[in-house]
């Protein structure tokens, strides 16, 4: 007939005992806390069998010893490692038993054994990797510290300090402005856990030395997720219209185009630092892009005159009119000192001809259609060639002084079935 007491010890570096006790009364019998010796009324009394390191180590006849005993060494291995929460280790074990046959004699011998035996550990907070045990800390909040160190490998505090502030706010974060970031995620590799443990004192890792283990040794993954909000610009369209108005081989730009402006949302994945994802996650114009209209002619370039002529030069003035000249017939007018020396063509027409001639130097010839032709000499280039469809006021060169030439001016004739006209009669400055 036995009844069994289990007293478990957890005892502080600050050499406090806690002992906490539970009598399990197998068959209902009272213990008498009056009775000497640990003699019960019954004539039954208290052993207490010691255990260490899953072996048994005999059985004393008074537990305060034996608590005296692990005290002592807890207490001395505290003077070395003050920082830590020393107790027995979890193998040691003391059970009561009730006996009625004497009680143990060698019990200096037991306590000898157990003071040899009998190995002070710390209490702990162990880190395990894929659930083995790599690395003891001191308590949770050493453990906690380690992963924070390991986070700050990939983070900044500020970052860090954002996200733990995030997790705690339940209400959703606030929109982001215009060229924002915030973090969205701060995680690691999820085979990383803790567990209360113990182990020898000299066995317990700094933060800073478990942090290293699992950034150099082994190669832990820290994904961080950001969003940003950023303005981009929206490049403007070009859009071609035809327009009948325009000849052929004419454009001109009628809408200028604008750039718009959007704000795009990026979800940004950051792994151990590296960049390996980048997502537009929303999108948002702010200002509409205008898009370019351009016209391209496409009216039929007119080859036949109307009859009617313009001035053939910009600007200008006439420096010599048409009529008998040094002892002969001057057949033109000379238009010289211009604004500009562009050369027109006086009306609708087809060149005719184009290149050097003489005494006229660079001259163009158009053959308006209607029995009209027009002479343009001493061109310094030409700009057309023979074939060329020429609508009234195209460029065709620029004004020169090849050929018999004083100076830089336009020789101008106008011809009518041949016969040379006066062109003063068809056109005005
Ligand atoms: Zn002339």
């Amino acid at each position: 007939m036995r009844n069994l007491t289990d007293k478990s010890f957890s005892i502080s570096g600050s050499n406090l005992i806690k002992i906490a006790a539970s009598v399990f009364l197998v068959m209902g019998l009272n213990t008498n806390p009056a009775a000497a010796e640990n003699i019960g009324h019954d004539g039954l009394k208290t052993i207490y069998h010691i255990y260490n390191d899953g072996k048994y180590i005999g059985a004393v006849n008074e537990d305060e010893k034996v608590e005296d005993l692990v005290e002592a060494k807890v207490a001395e291995a505290g003077q070395e490692f003050k920082e830590l929460n020393l107790e027995p280790d979890e193998s040691f074990n003391m059970i009561a038993e009730q006996v009625f046959e004497p009680a143990a004699k060698n019990e200096e011998e037991i306590l000898a054994a157990l003071d040899e035996e009998l190995e002070v550990k710390a209490s702990t907070f162990a880190l395990a990797m894929d659930g083995k045990v790599i690395a003891q800390l001191k308590d949770r909040s050493a453990y906690d510290e380690t992963l924070r160190q390991v986070l700050l490998a990939y983070a900044s505090p500020e970052e860090l300090d954002q996200w733990e502030a995030s997790k705690r706010t339940p209400e959703a974060l606030p929109e982001l402005e215009a060229g924002e970031t915030r973090v969205t995620l701060i995680d690691i590799e999820d085979n990383l856990s803790g567990m209360s443990d113990q182990a020898a004192p000299a066995d317990i890792s700094t933060p800073e030395e478990a942090a290293t283990l699992l950034l150099e040794e082994k190669d832990i993954t820290v994904t961080v997720e950001k969003e940003e909000k950023v303005k981009e610009g929206l490049k403007f369209e070009t859009v071609e219209k035809e327009d009948e108005e325009l000849f052929i081989g004419k454009s001109k730009v009628e809408q200028k185009g604008k750039d718009g402006e959007k704000q795009v949302v990026y979800t940004i994945t950051e792994t151990d630092g590296e960049q390996s994802g980048r997502e537009a996650v929303e999108e948002e114009v702010t200002a509409e892009p205008v898009e370019k209209v351009v016209l391209n002619g496409v009216k039929e370039l007119p080859s036949v005159g109307t009859g009617k002529f313009v001035w053939p030069a910009q600007g200008g003035y006439i420096s010599s009119k048409k009529g008998p000249r040094w002892g002969r017939e001057h057949k033109g007018i000379d238009i010289a000192q211009p604004d500009g020396f562009d050369i027109l063509a006086a009306d609708h027409g087809v060149v005719k001809a184009a290149g050097a001639d003489g005494t006229f130097g660079n001259r163009v010839i158009i053959d308006h259609g209607n029995g009209y032709e027009t002479i343009y000499a001493h061109l310094k280039t030409i700009d057309v060639k023979v074939g060329a469809k020429v609508p009234q006021g195209t460029k065709i060169g620029v004004m020169g002084t090849t050929g018999r030439s004083t100076g830089i001016h336009l020789h101008f004739e106008i011809s009518k079935n041949g016969a040379t006209q006066n062109p003063l009669d068809y056109v005005k400055q």
